[in-house]
């Protein structure tokens, strides 16, 4: 299949070639606030299909679905809950997802087996202006071969999904760079299954207490069953093998600087890359700059894979505000090989 780059910028049919490819059932790479998304009518299972295998996605890992105005959550949902309003009204569109009960118009596909379904308003024009001209909701995982980091340029899309889908969207470079957060409103309590845009700090001020789910924190086996599946896969990783080293700043620059061999790979601060003579460095932000660090994270864990670095140390920030969600990404990517100073 040929793969074809569509640009809104340039072409004003771009949207319309775009939703016309989504309605008679194939793929094409959105971009979305987060990351690059890879999209297809929701509501058509065989199309959803499509996604899995150009992915190389297990099967039991659900994707999102992508809604261009509010009131479309209750086409795909037949009792949604009050907490889900609340949230809608503080952040959306933007990068969260609500796991909601699902209605029977969900394939299979979509929700893999589970009775519930994510659903997400994206902020990004395209996106929305996609959904609105197709007239359906999208299913959109991110954009990567599964287990490889997302996708946050077009660029990125195609050198992953050249010739497995019909078209990419060419947007430019993501906003945020980190997957949405995820949250659960089927159980007693709300509870963060994944960290991203959307802070735990600001949901907590909307709903009170927020569970957190531990696989946020931790390796979980393939024998445990996990609230977001997705949770349990090595994820975002680069080809080498990568260490985390926790700590401030300073600390955590003279760990890796006397544990590390000359040519490994380092993930770093900005003002700690001179630490690392010998190294091959890629800075991903200030330690300061949080919002530097989720857009640039994804980019530089993959830049490692066009050098000859045999190992990755990385620095990585604390858990508070969007923290959680960059320390969260770096520490899948070493699937969760941590060593906190
Ligand atoms: P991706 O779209 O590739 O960023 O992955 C979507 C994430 O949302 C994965 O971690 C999924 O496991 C999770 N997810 C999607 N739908 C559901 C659902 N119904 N229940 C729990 N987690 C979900
Ligand atoms: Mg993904």
């Amino acid at each position: 299949m040929k793969t074809e780059k569509l640009s809104p910028q340039l072409d004003k049919n771009a949207i319309k070639t775009a939703a016309d490819l989504i309605l008679a059932g194939e793929v094409v790479g959105i971009p979305t606030e987060t990351v690059y998304g890879l999209a297809a009518n929701a509501l058509n299972g065989a199309a959803v299909a499509k996604i899995f295998a150009a992915k190389g996605r297990p099967q039991d890992n659900p994707l999102i679905v992508h809604i261009a105005d509010f009131e479309q959550i209750f086409d795909l949902c037949p009792a949604v809950p009050a907490s889900a309003k609340l949230l809608a009204d503080a952040f959306w569109p933007g990068p969260l997802t609500m796991i909601v009960p699902k209605g029977s118009i969900i394939p299979i596909e979509v929700s893999a087996g589970l009775n519930t379904v994510g659903v997400r308003l994206p902020a990004h024009p395209i996106a929305r202006d996609l959904i609105r001209t197709a007239g359906v909701p999208l299913a959109a995982p991110s954009a990567n071969t599964s287990g490889r980091p997302s996708t946050t340029t077009a660029e990125h899309v195609l050198r992953d999904m050249d010739g497995k889908i019909a078209a990419i969207l060419d947007g430019g470079a993501c906003g945020v760079g980190v997957e949405s957060t995820v949250i659960s409103l089927v159980g007693e309590k709300p509870r963060l299954l994944r960290p991203g845009g959307v802070t735990l700090e600001q949901l907590e001020t909307v709903l009170g207490e927020v569970e957190v789910d531990r696989a946020l924190y931790e390796k979980i086996g393939d024998d445990i069953r996990v609230s977001a599946p997705g949770m349990k896969y090595r994820h975002y990783a680069p080809k080498a093998p990568v260490t985390v080293v926790r700590g401030t700043p300073e600390a955590s620059a003279a760990y890796i600087a006397a544990h590390a061999q000359a040519g490994d790979g380092v993930l770093c601060f900005d003002e700690c890359v001179s630490t690392f003579p010998t190294c091959v460095t890629e800075p991903f932000g200030r330690s300061d700059d949080l919002p530097a660090q989720a857009r640039e994270v994804f980019d530089r864990l993959r830049a490692f894979d066009d050098t000859a670095v045999n190992a990755i140390w990385a620095q990585c920030p604390s858990d508070d505000g969007l923290g959680l969600a960059v320390a969260n990404r770096i520490k899948k990517a070493a699937g969760f090989h941590v060593i906190e100073l």
